[in-house]
Order: C-alpha cells, then sequence, then structure tokens
C-alpha cells in the first residue's frame, strides 16, 4: 500500500502542495483531480522521486521513499509516466518495450543491448497485445500519432511489472473515444492487482474508473470519495466543478 503523509513541497514562495495525506491500496484505481497549478503533478513527482520532500513522508509497503531515487524506487515496483508522453523516438514500439523489460533486470546498458538482439520477444509482444500496439511494433516510436505514443509510455511502465502505477494524465490530449479505451485498460490494471494512482482534468476519464478520488485545489485535499460524492460537495462545485469553470 501507498501512504501519503502530510506531504509538503514549496519551490520557493510557492506552496505548489501543502500537507496532503491519503492512501492507495493494491487493487484500488485512484483519480487525483483538480484545476490547473493544483500541484497533481508536483505531488507525483515527489512519489515517484523526481524532487526531493519539503515535508511529511511517503511510505510504500511499509518502508520510506525519500531518499531513492527513480530508478531505485522502480526497483521496488514503483514506475510513472509523464503527462506530455516520453518514449525513444529512435527506436521501434518493440524495441522501446524490450529494452524497458531489459532495463528491469540488467544494470549494464551494454549488456542490455546484446540481450536486446538475443531475448526472446514473446513477452514484449503479448504486452504490446494487452496495451493495443501489436500491429504498430515494428514502427519507429518517432512516427506514431499521440494517442498510441501515450500507450506505448504505459506499455513501458508495465514493462518493469510495477505494483504501484503513477499516470500523469495518461489520457490528456487524446479524443474522447481513444480516452474511453484507454481509460479502461488503466482500470483492467487495477482490476488485476495494481495500485493505480493517475491525475486527470477530463471528468469522462475519472467517472467510472476510479474507485476513488481525490480533489486538490490550491496544494491541500479539498475532498475525495466516489466520484458522485466529490461532485456533490459543496466546496468542490465551488471551487472546481461549479459554474461552468474551465476543467482544462
Ligand atoms: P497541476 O499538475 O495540478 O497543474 P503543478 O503541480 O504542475 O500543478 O503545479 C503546482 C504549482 O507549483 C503551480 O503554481 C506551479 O507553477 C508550481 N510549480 C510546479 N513545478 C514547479 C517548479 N519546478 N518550480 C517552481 N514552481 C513550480
Ligand atoms: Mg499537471
Amino acid at each position: 500500500m501507498l501512504q501519503v503523509q502530510q506531504l509538503v513541497k514549496h519551490f520557493g514562495g510557492i506552496h505548489a502542495v501543502d500537507g496532503v495525506s491519503f492512501d492507495v491500496a493494491a487493487g484500488e484505481c485512484v483519480a487525483l483531480i483538480g484545476p490547473n497549478g493544483a500541484g497533481k503533478s508536483t505531488c507525483f513527482a515527489c512519489i515517484a522521486g523526481q524532487y526531493p520532500l519539503t515535508g511529511g513522508q511517503i511510505m510504500w509497503k511499509g518502508q520510506a521513499l525519500q531518499g531513492l531515487d527513480p530508478a531505485q524506487r522502480l526497483q521496488h515496483g514503483v514506475a510513472r509516466t509523464f503527462q506530455v508522453a516520453q518514449v525513444f523516438e529512435a527506436l521501434t514500439v518493440l524495441q522501446n518495450v524490450q529494452l524497458a523489460m531489459q532495463a528491469g533486470r540488467a544494470q549494464n546498458s551494454i549488456s542490455t543491448f546484446k540481450l536486446l538482439d538475443r531475448q526472446s520477444n514473446a513477452a514484449a509482444l503479448s504486452l504490446l497485445q494487452e496495451t493495443g500496439l501489436h500491429a504498430l511494433a515494428p514502427e519507429e516510436a518517432a512516427s506514431l500519432p499521440y494517442g498510441a505514443k501515450k500507450r506505448l509510455e504505459l506499455a513501458i511502465a508495465l514493462a518493469a511489472s510495477p505494483a504501484l502505477l503513477l499516470l500523469d494524465e495518461p489520457a490528456a490530449g487524446l479524443a474522447e473515444a481513444e480516452r474511453a479505451s484507454l481509460m479502461r485498460l488503466v482500470k483492467k490494471l487495477a482490476g488485476r492487482g495494481m495500485a493505480v494512482l493517475y491525475t486527470e482534468h477530463n471528468m469522462d476519464a475519472v467517472d467510472g474508473v476510479a474507485d476513488r478520488v481525490l480533489v486538490l485545489i490550491e496544494g491541500q485535499l479539498a475532498a475525495q470519495g466516489s466520484f458522485e460524492e466529490v461532485s456533490r460537495d459543496a466546496e468542490v462545485r465551488r471551487l472546481y466543478l461549479g459554474e461552468g469553470a474551465a476543467h482544462a
């Protein structure tokens, strides 16, 4: 289980995250929502190890994650994706996933590339099948449309067989149908026992997907509960959902 306890992250005078506490259990799909600038990405970056904390604790399976870099967190089963998809542009789709699978095992990059050549690609192909990228396996990642790139980034994160998956706006920039299909996949991953925490702007990627919703406003949790519960919350309606407020 992930336990975020009184998380604080300041950038100089900016209180990006200001005392946030929540848990995510194995098999749970939790959405972190809130207006632009609420601190969602910062919260993520703290859990994934991109930033040192100003205060508080992040525990994973009873162990403090502070002091572990992103690669060490990955060894502990914590994987993330980014708001803007990050893939190896010059490699094919299949090579991206093969490399990510090897990186989870081998430390030395030269032996990694040698192994890449020889290893069975069955596992990588099955992961591409699962993420809907099978037909694109031989394509260069640089040539992919944006939606496929977002899927590839997810496949790369899954290649490490994570127990905690952190997705920063997994459906950002996707059209509605593509967004719905990607979110079904995300929900399925949690259904298999993974702990999933994702940020989102589009309410259709939260409603019917997240088991629990956390609403972050100005660095603090304003509400949490089911989508129906937080949608009814008076403060959330006033500060975030209400009166035609912009969601993106
Ligand atoms: P969200 O993802 O909810 O849109 P962010 O976590 O990106 O919000 O940003 C929260 C606040 O922290 C914003 O005011 C933003 O300008 C600020 N911020 C984020 N990252 C940095 C940074 N690296 N340096 C300085 N300020 C930052
Ligand atoms: Mg963000």
